[in-house]
């Protein structure tokens, strides 16, 4: 029997757990409640019980396995295999993880950054088709990415490369991002930046729009009544979309004029908006994209859905040095 791969994806409301081929096939999944409680000190026993469980479960051993892999938020370090400053899993110091993980399994293990994780799922075997060169976005409640060039995932001196979000597309004027600049995309195009926006831009519309009714009566507005307004002809709405699609596609324009990837892949909670969102995207992308570019760079929407970290976190087992 060839060995297998296990795909951890930690986040801040479940682990999610997969078993996989060395193809990138995913055989058992499953997923536990993230305990954030007590500064985050049960997460990684309760990973370790919730392995253990499982393999004897399914009959398998450590020797079963090439490795394990995991995506973690926070600042990851990946030669010590720690985490740092993870606050959504109350994970303020550093903490051992992959060394302890390794020792109660026996199986080596690696680690990555979460949204460089879902970049490297997609990438394997999901729009990226396993192509070297493949930038990956994520919209959720914030902007994330990662980038794949020439089949390497780039890292940067201090591990902050590929940090699309906060790639400025309004200097100066833009709104404030938790990274102290001002106008990053993640301000406007992550699910609450969307809504953001909408605030903002309710304040010079003078047409009918639901959308700008209940914004003006401080209702609650997600990014998703948005989408769904504009779909159905809200103009207000509509122009919001727009608005994203503009920054968004000035963003991978831009990325892709320096790496000319195979696709950009677009990922996350607010993609879930699907081709509405990516055509629009990709008429701003050909607008600012260099010739050669636009005529060889794909925008593409993330096919994997939820199942990016696992696929992603079991890929980085099949890196790990013996
Ligand atoms: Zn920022």
């Amino acid at each position: 029997m060839s060995k297998k791969l296990l795909g951890i994806d930690l986040g801040g409301t479940t682990v999610k757990f997969g078993i996989l081929t060395a193809e990138g096939n995913v055989q058992e999944k499953w997923a536990i409640e993230t305990n954030t409680l007590e500064d985050g000190r049960h997460i990684v026993p309760n990973i370790i019980e919730s392995l253990k469980h499982r393999l004897a479960m399914y009959g398998l051993t450590a020797d079963d396995f090439i490795g394990i892999g995991m995506g973690s938020p926070g600042a990851v370090d990946r030669k010590n295999k720690t985490v740092t400053g993870a606050f959504n899993l109350n994970w303020a110091d550093t903490q051992e993880v992959g060394s302890v993980i390794e020792k109660e399994l026996g199986i080596p293990f690696a680690i990555d950054n979460d949204a460089n994780v879902a970049a490297l799922g997609e990438r394997w075997v999901g729009a990226g088709a396993n192509n070297p060169d493949v930038v990956f976005v994520t919209l959720g409640t914030g902007v994330g990415g990662g980038v794949i060039a020439d089949g390497n995932l780039i890292h940067g001196v201090a591990g902050a490369g590929g940090e699309i979000g906060h790639i400025i597309v309004e200097p100066e004027t833009g709104f404030e991002c938790t990274c102290g600049n001002n106008g990053c995309l993640e301000t406007v195009a992550s699910a609450t930046g969307v809504v953001r926006l909408a605030r903002h831009m309710a304040e010079e519309y003078e047409g009918d729009s639901a959308i700008k009714a209940a914004v003006d009566n401080g209702e609650q507005v997600t990014s998703k009544d948005i989408f769904m307004a504009a779909a159905e002809g809200d103009k207000f709405a509509d122009s919001i979309v727009d608005k994203v699609s503009e920054y968004l596609g000035l963003a991978t324009a831009n990325i892709s004029n320096i790496l000319n990837p195979d696709s950009v892949v677009i990922g996350g909670g607010v993609s879930a908006a699907g081709e509405f969102l990516r055509s629009r995207v990709e008429s701003y992308f050909v607008r600012y994209a260099f010739p050669q570019v636009r005529r060889t760079t794909k925008v593409k929407l993330a096919e994997l859905g939820n199942d990016a970290g696992i696929i992603g976190a079991a890929s980085l087992a099949l890196t790990i040095q013996k």
